[in-house]
């Protein structure tokens, strides 16, 4: 894909996000739609290069984003869930604190998009491993999201499906933005692909956390509904046992119990159990004859006739009072104005014969005010229900949490509800902190992980590009110096035949100036152009080259210098050697060359001719001057015939 057709299309997807961000804020205004607004904003600065309003943009989501995941992290002892909701409502009326925050993984996915984008292209600082985290949490709220978990979750750590689009979205416009500068570094993948592997395992032990403490607090809330049901299974045992005492007291007398007897044993009774608003003695014709306590609505029943007054009892009290067995009414309203249900017992006298019942008449409302009393408001709604009808309820029932247990309690022959709805806040101040705080932890450390591996690779990969340079200029100096040595042999020496120029020659001479007796020899082959005319100039190259290597091994033999002076002309320079001595060695090698059988092409061998000159005068002494003399010498040894040796003297 062309650079230009990617950046057109990473373009046009973060305006399309711009706009769906803008109708989600509109539609569902939240801290998610406001934070990936303003992103989407960021985003379109990067891509116009407008490097301050995006960090502004960015930043901005970040502040906004902050004390969402603070409410997440910070320990309830230090900010109470109320606080937040207080702070909540603060800043927009009616809000809740679902509100204020986006949703645990669609803050830190947010969070991590706004700090990719301050990054900006910098894989270095971790730009990368930021987008890719970013990218692994908003496709696990998407997998989640999917799921259906068997517990209504208390914490939605999931933003809906079209924030989390429009999320995936502005990740997929930066990562098409930003791939080109990312592609080819090759000591980014190993410290992003391990950094995402760590991001990956936090993000699973988070979620195994999460749904561990969901699980511990949901099993925590119930115990309050629990020990509720215990309790009122031990108050209602208690009072039945305590019922059953209270008739057989009569057993022991003959006469059914007057009115004084009747207060003294029911005050005991109705003392341990306050919500027995009336114990009365029944007569066997339903007639209510004693009551306990005296107050007036108790008072006001005297007399009548239960069978008449409250037909609804009739079947619990009909076998009660024949003796047959005891029983107890619906649930009803009873004749004191309240809601509540009445116990029938049979009661026999010292005769054994049926006298009558005793009727315990228990309120409702005073037993659950009995319950209830010990449990805080502000924890839930607890409700005592039966055939869907509330009996009594405690507690505060806004904002209700997603959890509701129920419970079962016999009371009598009836079969009575206890149902506890914690509040939402409630729940929520008792959630751990742990599993965000271990979510936390474990991105932070997947970044220093990041920035250690990426840090130590590049410095890696930089040092073996030092290294690979290193060896290529020292590779480039050696070719250079021997370039170099090259250079200066072919400036001092003769390339066809090896041998020391003029130059080197001259330098040489200026080196032994000094040096007493110093003498000179200039040679030059006899008929030479012969040689190239009838032999060629390959082999006339040759036969060079064979008598420069003969000359220069017996100079140097000797202490001296042999070079060539130009054409078929050779000079040498031998210190310390007198005219006798430089005039034998100038024959020697005159000699030497006959002997090489060098021929021409008649079979002759090739000769050679020089001129010899010697100075033993300490006074400097003029080297052209002495050329000149060897010349002339030389000129001198040709004409007279030539092959041979001829000395001059520099006096002359
Ligand atoms: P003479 O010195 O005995 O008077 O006769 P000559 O034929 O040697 O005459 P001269 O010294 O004047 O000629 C020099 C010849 O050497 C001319 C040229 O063809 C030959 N010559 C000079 N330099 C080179 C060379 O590098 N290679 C070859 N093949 N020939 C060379
Ligand atoms: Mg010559
Ligand atoms: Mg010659």
């Amino acid at each position: 894909m062309p650079p230009t057709f990617r950046s057109r299309f990473a373009l046009t997807l973060a305006i399309a996000v711009l706009m769906g961000a803008t109708t989600l804020l509109w539609v569902t205004p939240g801290m998610t739609a406001l934070a990936l607004w303003l992103l989407a904003l960021a985003q379109l600065a990067v891509m116009r290069g407008a490097w301050p309003v995006m960090c502004l943009l960015a930043a901005g989501t970040l502040g906004l984003l902050t004390p969402g995941i603070l409410s997440y992290l910070l320990p309830e002892a230090w900010v109470a869930t109320s606080t937040w909701q207080l702070l909540a409502e603060q800043v927009l009326p009616g809000a809740t604190i679902e509100t204020l925050r986006a949703p645990l993984l669609t803050t830190v996915a947010l969070q991590l998009n706004a700090l990719a984008l301050m990054l900006h292209l910098r894989a270095r600082l971790g730009a990368p491993l930021l987008m890719g985290a970013a990218a692994l949490l908003t496709s696990l709220q998407a997998m989640k999201s999917a799921l259906h978990p068997e517990l209504t979750p208390l914490l939605h750590y999931a933003t809906a499906w079209p924030g989390l689009l429009i999320h995936m979205a502005l990740l997929t416009a930066h990562v098409i933005y930003v791939y080109p500068y990312w592609r080819g570094k090759r000591y980014l993948s190993t410290a992003l692909w391990l950094a995402l592997g760590l991001v990956g395992l936090s993000l699973l032990l988070w979620q195994r956390l999460h749904v561990e403490a969901e699980r511990t607090l949901y099993k925590q809330a119930e115990t309050r509904v629990q020990s509720v049901t215990t309790q009122l299974n031990r108050e209602i045992t208690g009072h039945l046992d305590a019922m059953r005492r209270f008739a057989r007291i009569w057993e022991l007398q003959s006469e059914p119990p007057s009115y004084r007897q009747w207060a003294h044993q029911a005050r005991g009774y109705q003392r341990d159990f306050n919500y027995l608003i009336n114990i009365a003695f029944i007569t066997p014709d339903s007639g209510i004859r004693q009551v306990y306590p005296a107050t007036p609505a108790n008072l006001s029943l005297l007399g009548l006739r239960l069978f008449d007054v409250q037909p609804a009892g009739r079947s619990a009290l009909e076998p009660a009072l024949r003796g047959v067995r005891e029983g107890s009414t619906e649930i009803i309203e009873l004749l004191q104005g309240e809601r509540g249900m009445i116990y029938y017992l049979p009661v026999m006298n010292a005769q054994q014969a049926h006298i009558g019942a005793t009727a315990m008449a228990v309120s409702f409302p005073l037993l659950a005010k009995s319950l209830f009393e010990q449990l805080p408001d502000k924890e839930g709604l607890m409700q005592w229900h039966a055939d869907g009808q509330v009996l009594a309820q405690h507690g505060d029932a806004s904002r209700p949490g997603p959890w509701t247990y129920h419970h079962r309690v016999q009371l009598g022959d009836r079969a009575l509800t206890l149902s506890d709805q914690p509040r939402r806040d409630h729940l929520l101040s008792q959630l751990p902190r742990l599993p965000t705080i271990s979510l936390v932890l474990g991105l932070t450390f997947a970044y220093l992980v990041y920035l250690v591996i990426y840090s130590f690779k590049r410095l890696g990969y930089q040092h073996r590009a030092m290294q690979q340079n290193n060896t290529s200029l020292q590779q480039e100096i050696r070719t250079r110096s021997q370039l170099q040595r090259e250079i200066e042999w072919l400036a001092s020496h003769d390339e066809l035949t090896g041998i020391p120029n003029r130059r080197h020659f001259l330098d040489h001479v200026s080196m032994h100036r000094s040096k007493r007796p110093l003498s000179l020899a200039l040679f030059d082959i006899d008929h030479f152009k012969r040689v190239n005319d009838q032999l060629g100039h390959l082999v006339g190259d040759d036969y060079l080259s064979r008598m420069a290597l003969m000359g220069e091994a017996l100079m140097e033999q000797h202490g001296g210098i042999f070079a060539r002076y130009g054409g078929e002309e050779f000079v040498a320079l031998m210190p310390g050697l007198d005219m006798e001595a430089a005039r034998t060695l100038a024959d020697t090698l005159r000699l030497q060359i006959i002997h090489a059988c060098l021929p021409h092409a008649d079979g002759e061998p090739i000769t050679l001719s020089a001129g010899v000159v010697s100075v033993t005068d300490p006074q400097p002494f003029d080297m052209t001057r002495m050329m000149q003399t060897a010349d002339k010498a030389l000129y001198r040894a040709k004409r007279e015939g030539r092959n041979q040796v001829a000395t001059g003297s520099v006096d002359d």
